[in-house]
């Protein structure tokens, strides 16, 4: 059995057509039934309509797997055990003895069972909200009531029968009565009305409305009427099968609440009458029995507590939604901190309030070192997880009397009173606490903050005088530091001084010039050679971006990279570097310039790699300069090693599929470990221009270097040194078994043009042989990749 189609626009009408098509046959069938009174025709259309009902709720929930199963189990063996009785019944009044019970012998269990159905798919919508309860009593009592008082008592009270009829006959009133009191509660929690809950009640009401006629002729004692008096049972029948066949029976068990206190005119119309009922029956009950008139009078009062209850619960359900409406107006969802409304509102009071001389009001501003690599990684809920730890973690470290407050996706503030001296102790605080390691998702973690401090005594006793300090300008300050904090290595705090005001303008300014450029092609590629260590013969060159700012002059990549990093400028700046040392590398590879196994490096950053359009970008700009893949390296940075389940490490797979080569640039600076460089598809390293300085004087980084050689040649990876400057660097790297260099020792970064004057079928042999190191300087070993 396949599960029919999701109710849509289009398929909405096909689905719902077993149920349309059930409920034709069984319009039929009523119409067959109420027109002919004759046995042959009457009677099996009463048993297919009920067999058809009965089958329809066995199987339309099990085929649309409507929720809670045992529910409409239940209400299918109800409508069972009511079709038994029903077609029992004729037979049953004609009977003497205990034979004559037979009927409400499976009618009975059968009202119990629909009672638990129904009580079934109520329990799935949770707890019931408070005002629905007491206005479903309210109906309930009302009903029960003129139930009671007006059906059963009567029909109890003939004496001229079995006992045991007349209490069946007071009994179905009473099913009834619950009958409704769970149908209104499913009303009062239904907000959405689809067609399966509108069949539904619609089918129930129809047994109700068929009992109470039922019931009427039971008054004067009589068990059986006219034929006619069975046709709301055969529709009830018909509506909860079509009921069961529409696709909507899912949404029956399915909580759907309607919004708070809702006093809409349909309550009204059912609550109404209930309360109007007491005041209406006393003058039915006025000749009746003392008991009579006391159940009366209990049930009046009952309703009388239960509006009053109502009044209460509406003031209090009100007074709550006030509070939570407020409270999520100035808290934190994730983390449950003061939001950014709530913290300003604070550090405004803080500032106009009265404090001691030597005290200040201290603003910390947090940043989450790394955060978005997290959250690109490991995903969003790994994200929040890291949020709520730091958040938790945060409140327990500081003071009850410090404010902390989220106010952004990884930031936080943190608002305290104290001296300077005691500001600068809580901002060590905070980083520590964020400092020490997390778990997400089974992996340990570290993390740091950048803080960025600003408070009301910036110089050292200097309150009071100053023009006054707002709420608005401490938090600008200290977000301004943290930036601050950020440029100068992250994992640290930063107090705010005025300069950074003019720090923060010249990166904008840089950004927006960084922008025109680019929009100009003003931006420029100088080409580095790359060496075989031994002979110099050219291998291969590196790509480094170039600008000349006009009022500023060169500025290094180093300086104007991060800032397009931080502003996505290096999304299409990254493009355009690759757009270009392709071009240059392939008129190079026509001209004869480069020999055919010269290979172009070009840097990326991590940004770009996080971008799964660098595929299809770098695939164009190969096919439109009919480059070769592996004559193209990239250079990545070691901090994109570290997220493993990124976009990233599909990116580098694609990469490496395509047989692009990946080194890793600056190696030994960051992140390197072993194991991050066997995770990921990279194919060489390039040893940071530190450790080459050192090279001839410090056994440290003499000591670096012959582990990367080792590691790299464990691994099949290349080596390239960067930065070689001089002939005794150059013999330590050879003698460590390094085989490529770059570095001025064999030329500057230039031009295109300049480049290829200097390279163009230069013969293979070094200008100056490497200097063979002092004895003892090196210990020597061999070999590389
Ligand atoms: P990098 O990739 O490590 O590039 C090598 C840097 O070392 C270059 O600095 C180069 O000029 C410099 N250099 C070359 N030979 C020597 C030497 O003998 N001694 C010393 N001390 N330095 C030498 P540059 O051009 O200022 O670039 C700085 C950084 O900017 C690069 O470091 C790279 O990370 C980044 N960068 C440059 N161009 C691009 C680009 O197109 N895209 C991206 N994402 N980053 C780039
Ligand atoms: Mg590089
Ligand atoms: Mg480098």
């Amino acid at each position: 059995m396949t599960r029919p189609a999701a109710p849509g626009t289009g398929r909405a009408l096909s689905s719902s057509l077993p149920a349309l098509v059930f409920l034709a046959f069984g319009v039929v069938a009523a119409a067959l039934y109420a027109a002919f009174d004759t046995p042959l025709i009457a009677g099996p259309a009463f048993t297919v309509a009920g067999v058809g009902g009965a089958l329809a709720v066995t199987l339309g929930p099990r085929w649309h797997r409507a929720q809670p199963r045992w529910a409409w189990r239940m209400l299918a063996v109800a409508c069972v055990c009511f079709l038994t009785g029903a077609l029992a019944r004729p037979w049953a009044v004609e009977q003497d003895g205990p034979y004559a019970l037979t009927a409400d012998a499976a009618t009975v269990p059968g009202y119990l069972f629909m009672l638990l159905g129904l009580a079934g798919l109520l329990r799935t919508r949770g707890r019931l909200p408070s005002h629905a309860v007491i206005d479903g009593l309210i109906v309930f009592i009302g009903a029960a009531l003129c139930s009671v008082l007006l059906l059963a008592v009567p029909a109890g009270s003939i004496t001229d029968r079995p006992p045991l009829v007349s209490a069946l006959a007071a009994l179905y009133p009473i099913f009834d009565v619950i009958l409704i009191l769970l149908l209104v509660s499913l009303a009062f929690t239904t907000a959405v009305r689809r067609p399966s809950y509108l069949l539904l009640v619609a089918s129930m009401s129809l047994l109700v409305v068929g009992d109470v006629l039922y019931a009427i002729i039971g008054v004067s004692g009589q068990l059986t009427g006219s034929r006619l008096l069975d046709l709301p049972f055969l529709l009830g029948f018909l509506l909860i099968g079509a009921a069961a066949l529409h696709p909507s029976v899912v949404d029956l068990g399915q909580a759907a609440r309607l919004p708070v206190q809702a006093w809409s005119w349909q309550r009204l119309l059912l609550i109404g009458p209930a309360l109007a009922a007491p005041s209406l029956l006393t003058v039915f009950v006025s000749g009746r029995s003392t008991a009579d008139r006391l159940v009366l009078g209990v049930g009046g009062a009952a309703m009388v507590v239960l509006l009053m209850m109502r009044a209460v619960s509406a003031v209090q359900g009100y007074a709550a939604a006030q509070r939570r409406y407020e409270h999520r107006a100035t808290h934190d969802p994730l983390t449950g901190l003061p939001n950014r409304l709530m913290l300003a509102a604070e550090v405004r009071r803080l500032l106009t309030a009265g404090r001691p001389a030597d005290t200040g009001v201290w603003v910390f501003f947090l940043d989450l070192d790394g955060f978005k690599l997290v959250n690109d990684s490991w995903g969003h809920h790994a994200g929040d997880q890291l949020i709520a730890q730091v958040a938790a973690r945060l409140r327990a470290a500081l003071p009850a009397a410090a404010t902390v407050a989220r106010v952004g996706g990884d930031e936080f503030v943190v608002v305290q009173l104290g001296s300077r001296a005691q500001a600068v102790a809580l901002a060590d605080r905070i980083i520590d606490c964020v400092h020490e390691p997390l778990r997400i998702r089974q992996v340990e973690a570290v993390i740091t903050a950048s803080v960025g401090i600003a408070g009301t005594q910036l110089d050292d006793g200097g309150a009071g005088d100053d023009p006054p300090v707002t709420a608005d300008a401490l938090l600008r300050d200290a977000d301004t530091a943290m930036y601050q904090a950020k440029a100068d290595g992250r994992g640290r705090w930063v107090m705010f001084d005025a300069s950074m005001h003019e720090r923060v303008r010249e990166r904008v300014e840089i950004e927006q010039a960084l922008r025109i450029a680019l929009s100009e092609d003003d931006l420029r590629i100088a080409f580095q050679p790359i060496v075989d260590l031994e002979s110099g013969s050219l291998i291969g060159a590196e790509a480094l971006l170039r600008w000349e700012h006009p009022g500023r002059g060169n500025i290094s990549p180093a300086v104007f990279i991060p800032i397009a990093e931080d502003t996505g400028l290096i999304g299409p700046i990254g493009r355009w570097v690759l757009d270009r040392s392709l071009r240059q590398l392939a008129q190079w590879r026509a001209d004869g310039t480069v020999p055919a196994d010269f290979w172009m490096s070009v840097n990326v950053s991590p940004r770009q790699l996080r971008d799964p359009g660098l595929i299809r970008a770098l695939d164009d700009t190969l096919d439109r300069h009919r480059v070769p893949a592996p004559a193209v390296v990239l250079e990545i940075t070691e901090s994109v090693m570290i997220d493993p389940t990124s976009v990233t490490g599909q990116v580098l797979a694609d990469l490496r599929q395509r047989g692009i080569r990946i080194v890793v640039d600056d190696f030994g600076t960051g992140f390197s470990a072993l194991g991050y460089l066997r995770k990921h598809p990279v194919t060489g390293v390039k040893v940071d221009r530190a450790f080459v300085a050192g090279l001839g004087q410090s056994a440290k980084d003499e000591e670096i270097v012959r582990a990367v050689v080792a590691m790299s040649s464990a691994l099949h990876l290349t080596v390239v040194a960067e930065g070689v400057e001089t002939p005794l660097q150059q013999g330590v790297l050879a003698v460590l078994g390094v085989l490529f260099g770059q570095g001025r020792l064999w030329g500057e970064p230039v031009g295109p043009a300049e480049f290829a004057r200097q390279w163009a079928s230069r013969p293979a042999d070094p200008v100056d042989g490497p200097a063979v190191p002092a004895a003892g300087q090196v210990q020597g070993r061999g070999g590389n990749s």
